[in-house]
C-alpha cells in the first residue's frame, strides 16, 4: 500500500511520524473521513473545505493548498489502483517539544491514506439497528468545538466504548444540557410526521457532510427537513430513525435502549432517503 507523507509516495511499512508529534502527544491535528465510490471521490470539496475550517479553527496553517489536496486525494487512490475506498487525509501539528505549545512545532505533518472500507453487515441496511443512549455527554461547543474534525477523538471514544458495553454497535450521546447532539461516529436524524429533523451544529453535532447530502435529498424527494433541539422523548415518539456518516451512508435505527422506534422497521423515508444516497455517491463528486 503506498501512503502519501509529507510530499511523498512511501510504502505503508515506511509511512512513519516522529514520536514528538503534536498529534500523537496531545491530539493536536484534524482530519476527514472520505469514501470513493466507483472512481469518484464522494463531495471532494465539502471535504476539503471542513477539513480546511478544522485547520483554521485550530490555526493550523495546512501546507497545501486546496488544488495540491484534491491531487494528493485522487493520486492516493490511482496509486493504490483503488476505485471504491475509504480515505483518511489528516494533517498533525508536526514534531516539537513536549510541551503543549503549538508554535514550537517548525512545521505540520500531512498524509493520506485510501484502503478498503469495512461496512456494517448488509442486514443491519435490511432489518435497522438497535442503538443505546450512553452516560458519556458530548463535549460541548464552549469546550471544544464537535465542528472542528480534530484529531481528539476521547470523548467520542469513550462513547463508542460504553455502546459495546451495552451490545450496541453505535449510540446516542446527548449534550450537558441533555438533548441529542449526535452518535459517537455519525449524525442522527429522526422522521415524525412527515418532517425530517435534526440536531443543529450548536446542540454538539459535526456538520457531517453525508448529514448536509440528506438535506439536498429531503429537497430532491419533497420531505420538509429542518434542524431542532432534539431529546429522547423525540426519538421514542418518532416515527422512523435513522444515521449519517461516511462510513455508515445512510442507516436505519429501529430501536433505542430497547424501545422500538415507529414500526420497529425501517421506514418509508429512511428507505427513499437511503435509495437516493446510493444514486448519488456514483455521480456526485470528484472523478479520479
Ligand atoms: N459525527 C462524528 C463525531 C463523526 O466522526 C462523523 C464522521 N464519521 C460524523 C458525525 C458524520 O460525518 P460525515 O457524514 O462527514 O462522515
Amino acid at each position: 500500500m503506498k501512503i502519501y507523507l509529507d510530499g511523498r509516495f512511501v510504502d505503508d511499512a515506511d509511512a512513519k511520524v516522529s514520536v514528538f508529534d503534536h498529534g500523537l502527544l496531545y491530539g493536536d491535528g484534524v482530519f476527514e473521513g472520505i469514501r470513493l465510490y466507483g472512481g469518484n471521490v464522494f463531495r471532494l470539496e465539502e471535504h476539503l473545505e471542513r477539513f480546511e475550517y478544522s485547520a483554521k479553527a485550530i490555526l493550523l496553517t495546512l501546507p497545501l493548498s486546496r488544488k495540491e489536496l484534491v491531487d494528493v486525494t485522487c493520486e492516493t487512490c490511482r496509486q493504490n489502483g483503488l476505485t471504491d475506498a475509504y480515505i483518511r487525509l489528516v494533517a498533525t501539528r508536526g514534531v516539537g517539544d513536549l510541551g503543549l505549545a503549538p508554535w514550537l512545532c517548525a512545521k505540520p505533518s500531512l498524509f493520506c491514506i485510501a484502503s478498503k472500507i469495512s461496512l456494517y453487515p448488509k442486514e443491519y441496511y435490511d432489518n435497522g439497528l438497535a442503538i443505546v443512549t450512553v452516560p458519556t455527554r458530548r463535549i460541548g461547543p464552549a469546550a471544544l468545538p464537535p465542528t472542528i474534525k480534530s484529531l481528539n477523538y476521547l470523548n467520542n471514544i469513550l462513547g463508542k466504548i460504553e455502546a459495546k458495553q451495552f451490545g450496541a454497535l453505535e449510540a446516542i450521546m446527548l449534550n450537558e444540557q441533555g438533548y441529542v447532539a449526535e452518535c459517537t461516529a455519525d449524525n442522527v436524524f429522526i422522521v415524525h410526521k412527515g418532517e425530517i429533523l435534526t440536531p443543529s451544529a450548536s446542540q454538539g453535532a459535526l456538520k457531517g457532510v453525508t448529514r448536509s447530502t440528506i438535506f439536498d435529498i429531503a429537497q430532491e424527494i419533497g420531505v420538509p427537513i429542518r434542524e431542532v433541539n432534539m431529546t429522547r422523548y423525540d426519538v421514542w415518539c418518532a416515527d422512523e430513525c435513522f444515521l449519517t456518516g461516511t462510513g455508515a451512508e445512510v442507516i436505519p435505527v429501529v430501536k433505542l435502549d430497547g424501545r422500538e422506534i415507529g414500526a420497529g422497521k425501517p421506514g418509508p423515508i429512511t428507505q427513499r432517503v437511503l435509495a437516493s444516497f446510493r444514486r448519488r455517491v456514483l455521480v456526485e463528486g470528484t472523478r479520479l
